[in-house]
């Protein structure tokens, strides 16, 4: 066994059921959630029709094998790879990892995001606010759903298979054997294909996992949210307070993550988790098309907040960003070795805890900021059917189910500093509650 890459013991969401599980169920759920939704039907309330519910528009083979719609999805995919491997930026080194080694990666998200506004706008001007390429999207959403799914599926089984190749050493003399996700090397091929087996898959310098996070998912939820606005537009002659409330929120988080796409490189997916079909169907289909949802409700279904009502909901945006944004900051400071005044605890890793600030209301409370933000865009869809309620519960349920991987794995590396450090802030999310 080799003392690169240990032998996975410990098997997350109860092992090949769980894994099974989700990789058919996830899915089914996107597809369920476009059903409750979309041109031809949407629901109110909690009642639901089945027999729309369980009625495609369209044959699934015929979906499963539109050539438009894969034409389309791949020159999205290989478009921006070719961008996000050309366009200039800087370079900036990963954690340290197993081998003693770091990662460079170029982060060039700010070029990437100007070449795609001013193509939209270019393409408004041209088309004289037609933009032939957002309706296609809004008109094909159920058929990228199912393509993206298959995509991920073949990515992470393209990413599954390579991490069995010896690495080529970047002087061409030798190999190197891959670093494996510790969570992701079981031998189970079903299980290390869902979680991951290796942990940074690369093509060259193109780091396929860091792509796949901030490149094609995120900016296709920009461009879907932006596809309603636009069939609203066309439809209505106007735009809905509640529809422009959805799309400002939800860009303001994506270009947040676009601005400071480096403080991803230390996040629990780039640093620890391995590239699988859980990251790739998450980031390439699970982001844009169950985090559309609400925009999506909101093209079939024009809610008016009114002033007071909006008014409340960027309140409670504001709030959950601010804690949102303003905790991470900290962390990132404090790690940078500024803010030494802020009480810490010193870990025999060298380095410290701090437990003071943010950080001293609880031990995720980035978390708690986020998962507000996240509530005011679910109350932009006022209160005509709990379903667009969906991303809160799904979001409460990720973050729970992280914060539970991050305890683990901070209580073996920093042992008996992680017990002190949990005395000196109890609290794991909601400070006071939980
Ligand atoms: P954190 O930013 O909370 O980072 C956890 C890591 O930070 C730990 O593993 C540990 O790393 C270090 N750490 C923990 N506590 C302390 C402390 N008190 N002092 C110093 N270092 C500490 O978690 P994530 O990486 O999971 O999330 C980052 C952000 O991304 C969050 O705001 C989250 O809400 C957001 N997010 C959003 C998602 C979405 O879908 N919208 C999905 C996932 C995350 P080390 O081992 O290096 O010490």
């Amino acid at each position: 066994m080799s003392e690169l890459n240990p032998k996975t013991k410990h098997k997350e969401f109860n092992g090949l059921p769980g894994v099974l599980s989700i990789s058919l169920g996830l899915p089914i759920l996107l597809v369920f959630l476009y059903q409750l939704s979309n041109e031809h039907y949407h629901t109110k309330g909690l009642s639901i029709d089945l027999t729309q519910v369980f009625t495609l528009e369209r044959p699934l083979w015929d979906m499963i094998l539109d050539s438009k719609v894969w034409s389309f999805y791949l020159l999205w995919f290989f478009g921006l790879m070719i961008l996000d491997l050309s366009l200039p930026g800087y370079h900036k080194q990963g954690v340290e990892l197993r081998d003693g080694t770091k990662l460079t990666y170029l982060i060039n998200g700010v070029s990437i995001s100007l070449i795609l506004i001013i193509t939209l706008l270019t393409r408004f001007w041209l088309t004289q606010g037609e933009l032939p390429e957002l309706q296609f999207l809004y008109q094909n959403i159920l058929e990228l759903t199912i393509i993206t799914t298959i995509f991920s599926a073949l990515l992470a089984t393209f990413v599954y298979i390579i991490s069995f190749q010896p690495l080529r050493k970047p002087n061409g003399k030798g190999t190197n054997e891959r670093i494996l996700a510790i969570g992701g090397n079981t031998g189970n091929p079903i299980y290390d294909w869902f979680i991951g087996r290796e942990l940074n898959p690369r093509i060259g310098s193109w780091d396929i996992k860091l792509f796949c996070e901030l490149r094609p998912g995120m900016l296709l939820w920009l461009l879907i949210n932006l596809s309603c606005l636009h069939q609203q537009w066309l439809k209505l002659g106007y735009i809905t307070d509640s529809m422009i409330l959805v799309n400002v929120l939800q860009a303001i988080y994506v270009f947040d993550g676009v601005l400071n796409e480096d403080g991803c490189l230390t996040m629990m997916d780039i640093t620890t988790d391995g590239f699988g079909f859980m990251l790739s169907f998450g980031d390439l289909s699970l982001v844009p098309f169950s985090y559309s949802l609400q925009s999506r409700y909101l093209a079939v279904e024009p809610i008016e907040l009114g002033e007071i009502f909006s008014t409340v909901v960027l309140l409670i945006s504001f709030t959950g960003f601010y804690i949102f944004k303003s905790s991470n900051n900290q962390k990132s400071n404090f790690r940078q070795g500024k803010l030494s005044h802020l009480n810490s605890i010193q870990t025999q890793r060298s380095t410290k805890l701090l437990c003071d600030g943010w950080w001293g209301l609880s031990q995720h409370i980035n978390y708690f900021g986020d998962w507000i933000h996240a509530l005011s865009w679910s109350l932009s869809t006022g209160f005509i059917t709990p379903f667009t309620y969906y991303y809160i519960l799904y979001f409460a349920s990720l973050l729970l189910h992280r914060q539970s991987r991050d305890e683990i794995k901070c209580k073996e590396k920093y042992g008996k500093s992680w017990d002190e450090y949990e005395k000196a802030v109890p609290y794991k999310i909601i400070p006071y509650v939980y």
